[in-house]
């Protein structure tokens, strides 16, 4: 915040403005359109459909206009129409909009592989190959691990979340609804997975155990039940995602990776949900010096634009044999365009700053409400990855009822508020990291009331 002229311009008033009852008529008219066509296990958290956004702010069809404290998911870091992405994206499909790199290759994906290896940690030679999506780039890192190894087994978290496909499924933790539904299931699962035991400060039995420790115990696991000499990799989100927003405790993942890095096994840090300076660094494995192997990103990477990465070792990705990685879009010239435009804007802005200018605000807010009410167990995050977890008052009992009417509750008066956690009862915020600081405070406000009207 130093100087005026790294301030985002914005093409769209930055005001919350809600106009009469939701969803409005073209609302209305639109969900009669979709539920005849649409899948409904595609399910959507707001009942309004979007003609517009841009910074922290987003406009119906019907002329109401929402703060965005989502982000789409921690994906519009950069805001939903950033002008530089905008341009970079225009200017690229005026020329080519595919060709697919493994027939006719071009520029732009090697200018992002040099930016990747460029921004992600460790200064050894590294390699990127670029998909779609976050599933996808996390399937890749485990194919690599794999091949590069020679072992087949994975492990990963509890409260975990890398995707939907059928290995990232099986990665994922929490069954209803991503793994099965109340009367079915996705499965059967791909094999030669393995679940550990996670640090989840908050809530741990014994609440002075440290990080070291925690670690031990998975490692326990490891050691006992995979037996490293069959463990191709670990995975982990640095600040897990859908799980809860749960910041392990300091010294787990450096444990971790130490005794990974012993026994060959690779570390593959899952950074689609806390990369591109959501958590006031690059990487969120950069608040503790955590150097990973393999790196997985996505949603924040390319203002929007449908794009992932996995970066690392050269030695690991390059074990695969010619051909062995890819698919038909992996890597588009436009996504391309787009990610090199957003990180450009991540740079000149200083968005890791912002993020954590927004940790600054935030924080002191919600710890102050948190002495005067007794449903919030804990206010934690990193950066602009924060969260409240709601407890009923007065116990480490989940609270997903409060959870839900305080989401409802801020969405009524304007403001777009996300869930998530294996219990439910857990609010995220992961507003745009260019957000003005009146429009923050204003759905903070929002926030505040909603918390303190729960009975
Ligand atoms: C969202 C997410 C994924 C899956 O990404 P998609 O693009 O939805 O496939 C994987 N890992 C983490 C940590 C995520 O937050």
């Amino acid at each position: 915040m130093t100087t005026q002229a790294l301030q985002p311009h914005f093409r769209l008033e930055q005001k919350r403005r809600i106009i009469g009852d939701f969803p409005g008529p073209k609302s209305t008219a639109l969900n009669a359109r979709r539920s005849a066509v649409v899948a409904k296990g595609v399910a959507s958290g707001v009942p309004v459909y979007v003609a517009d956004a841009d910074g922290g702010i987003l406009h119906d069809v019907d002329g109401n206009s929402f703060i965005d404290f989502g982000s789409g998911i921690a994906v519009t870091s950069v805001g939903a129409s950033d002008p530089a992405v905008v341009g970079a994206v225009k200017e690229q499909a005026e020329h080519f909009t595919h060709t697919c790199f493994m027939v006719t290759p071009y520029e732009g994906y090697i200018a992002v592989a040099e930016k990747l290896a460029e921004l992600t940690p460790g200064d050894f030679e590294k390699r990127t190959v670029l998909f779609n999506s976050g599933a996808e780039a996390v399937e890749n890192a485990v194919k690599i691990a794999r091949m590069a190894t020679g072992r087949p087994a994975v492990a990963a978290f509890d409260h975990a979340y890398h995707g939907r496909t059928n290995l990232t499924m099986a990665l994922t933790a929490k069954s209803l609804p991503y793994k099965a539904g109340p009367d079915g299931t996705f499965g059967p699962f791909a094999s030669e997975v393995y679940r550990l035991p996670m640090s989840y400060p908050f809530r741990e039995e014994n609440p002075s155990i440290t990080g070291e420790e925690a670690a031990q115990r998975a490692i326990s696991v490891m050691e006992k039940q995979i037996g490293a000499e069959s463990l191709a990799a670990i995975i982990i989100e640095p600040v897990q995602g859908e799980g809860g927003f749960i910041v392990p405790a300091d010294g787990f993942m450096p444990t971790l990776a130490a005794w990974a890095k012993e026994k060959g096994v690779v570390f593959i840090a899952d950074e689609v949900q806390s990369g591109f300076c959501r958590t006031g660094e690059w990487f969120a494995v950069n608040h503790e010096g955590v150097v990973p192997d393999l790196i997985t990103m996505a949603k924040g990477i390319a203002g929007g634009m449908p794009l992932s990465a996995v970066t690392g070792r050269a030695d690991l990705l390059d074990a695969v044999h010619p051909g062995g990685l890819g698919g038909t879009y992996g890597g588009n010239p436009v996504a391309c365009a787009a990610a090199l435009a957003a990180i450009d804007t991540m740079t000149e802005l200083d968005l890791s700053a912002r993020a954590r200018r927004i940790e600054e605000i935030v924080v002191p807010r919600l710890r102050a409400l948190q002495e005067q009410t007794d449903i919030i167990g804990e206010v934690r995050g990193r950066g602009a990855m924060l969260a409240v977890e709601f407890v009923l008052p007065g116990t480490r009992e989940p609270n997903p009822v409060a959870t839900k009417a305080i989401a409802a509750a801020c969405l009524e008066e304007g403001v777009i508020i996300l869930t998530c956690g294996t219990y439910g009862n857990i609010i995220r915020l992961l507003p745009p990291l260019v957000i003005g600081e009146e429009l923050l405070n204003d759905g903070l406000d929002v926030l505040e009331k909603a918390i303190r009207a729960v009975k």
